[in-house]
């Protein structure tokens, strides 16, 4: 099932190539912190499958899109945030999206925080 696009740093991570701190792992997806957190805890909810921007995803992406918004809170949880947490998808150019392979930013822990 797994497009994946080999100059992409995200997909290099989930073949093993690049090595992350992962949180998570299934089939469709996984987890991992963000090298440059803004938050004590700071983890990227990525497809396995590569997808560029949330700008390419259709219909058929609805079930993929639905367990990465559900795995943040049975993530934060595990990793003992219990104050609340913020979900980010950078889109494109405007959206100052850096990295393009799909990914949610999960972010919380006590404040203050890096940044946002
Ligand atoms: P964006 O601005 O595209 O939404 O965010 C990309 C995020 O990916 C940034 O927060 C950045 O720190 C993170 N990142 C970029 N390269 C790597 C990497 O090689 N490993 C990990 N763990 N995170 C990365
Ligand atoms: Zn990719």
């Amino acid at each position: 099932m797994t497009a994946s696009d080999p100059n992409c740093i995200f997909c290099k991570i989930v073949a093993g190539q690049i090595p992350s701190k992962k949180v998570h792992e299934d089939d469709q997806m996984l987890a991992f912190h963000d090298i440059n957190p803004w938050a004590p805890v700071h983890v990227l909810v990525i497809p396995k499958q590569h997808i560029a921007t949330l700008s390419d995803v259709g219909p058929e992406h609805d079930a993929l899109l639905g367990a990465m918004l559900g795995l943040a809170p049975r993530l934060m949880k595990q990793l003992g945030v219990s104050n609340g947490f913020r979900t980010l998808i950078n889109t494109g150019r405007d959206g100052h999206q850096e990295v393009y392979h799909l990914h949610m930013h999960v972010m919380g822990g006590p404040r203050p925080w890096a940044r946002g």
